[in-house]
């Protein structure tokens, strides 16, 4: 059976929501981008393991989105299927422990991370106050392993839920997963289902009061406004952070068509009007070239290229 005619029968056999040739700017932060041949949006476990079965037997691909703010989609869009999470994976509960003073917080993965560290904080429970201001979802926060300033939300994993490429469902405990700068052990095709943290109760005043210092400390370091994926690139291991670096190549303001980098931060490129992925990975190119001349610094990707670059689609009727 063709792979186009294959997504029209997948999008008849799910109860969740399963639409064809999805403008992928539209779920994504930095707003650009091709179309997904089918964006499926489960319903619950069940339905997820349908789908994934389903592509596997005719080996068809599968991208997982969380909030798309932290990918670029090229814009020849994504082959094959995208499925998402945050419409019905949004579930959060405590589990307190019985000499009290420990919890466990247990979370779905589709749920937005702004709305975890909100929950965390009315609730009076401590260890989320550093992700505060992070967009998207928890499982792309997962796979990325996001953060900032020596905080990062892979430091507070107990244990993981997947689902892997056969539909099977596994529990990761701490010793089956590691955590490196903005990545995860995590293999390609792995779906987080949910994620489990050690947290702690307290007054709701005080964990409120760090947690509005954290979103504080983001809005006033990084421009929000404009449409981007946060920082572009990695900080080098040693020496000046990707931002200076490229500060001080004197590239802040310069543009490839309606891509720019940044005026307020160097390390951010933002769409600023109707920007194609081609133009963003332009400027994305040319910022590492420049910075590599001056500097001999290579600066590597932090944001994820996603899907192919324009060409062959495949046919489906609407
Ligand atoms: C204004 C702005 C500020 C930002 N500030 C920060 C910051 O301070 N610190 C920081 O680290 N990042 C920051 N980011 C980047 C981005 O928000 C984070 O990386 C975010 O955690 C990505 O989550 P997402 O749900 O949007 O993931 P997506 O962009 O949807 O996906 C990112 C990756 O995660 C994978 N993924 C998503 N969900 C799952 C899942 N359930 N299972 C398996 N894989 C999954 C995707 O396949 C993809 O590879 C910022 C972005 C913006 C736009």
């Amino acid at each position: 059976m063709a792979k186009a005619n294959a997504l029209e029968l997948l999008q008849k056999e799910i109860s969740g929501m399963a639409e064809l040739n999805v403008p992928m700017r539209e779920r994504t932060t930095m707003r650009t981008g091709g179309n997904a041949d089918i964006l499926i949006a489960p319903v619950d476990r069940e339905d997820l393991a349908k789908v994934v079965k389903f592509l596997a037997e005719r080996e068809i691909g599968y991208f997982v989105l969380g909030g798309g703010s932290g990918i670029i989609v090229r814009d020849g869009g994504i082959r094959g299927a995208v499925i998402a999470l945050k419409e019905s994976f949004d579930s959060i509960e405590a589990v307190d422990d019985e000499a009290g003073g420990t919890m466990m917080v247990r979370a779905e993965a589709g749920v937005m991370l702004g709305a975890l560290v909100k929950w965390a904080a009315s609730s009076g429970i401590s260890g989320f106050e550093s992700l505060a201001g992070i967009p998207g979802t928890l499982g792309g926060a997962l796979y990325k392993n996001s953060g900032g300033w020596g905080e990062s939300i892979g430091q507070r994993v107990e244990q993981l839920e997947i689902m892997d490429s056969n539909a099977e469902i596994h529990t990761l405990l701490k010793r089956d997963f590691s955590f490196g700068y903005r990545t995860s052990n995590l293999p390609t095709g792995t779906i987080i289902l949910s994620a489990s943290f050690a947290g702690k109760r307290t007054k709701p005043d005080e964990v409120m009061d760090v947690t509005e210092e954290w979103l504080d400390k983001r809005m006033m370091t990084q421009p929000f406004e404009a449409a981007s994926v946060g920082m572009v690139f990695k900080n080098p291991e040693v020496g000046l952070s990707a931002g200076e670096l490229i500060d001080r190549c004197g590239l802040k303001g310069i543009r490839v068509g309606d891509a720019e980098v940044s005026c307020d931060h160097a390390n951010y490129i933002t769409n600023i009007g109707e920007a194609t992925a081609s133009q963003l990975i332009a400027l994305i190119g040319m910022v590492q070239e420049r910075v590599y001349v001056k500097h001999k610094v290579r600066l590597s990707l932090k944001v994820g290229l996603v899907g192919s670059s324009m060409g062959e689609r495949l046919r489906i009727r609407k």
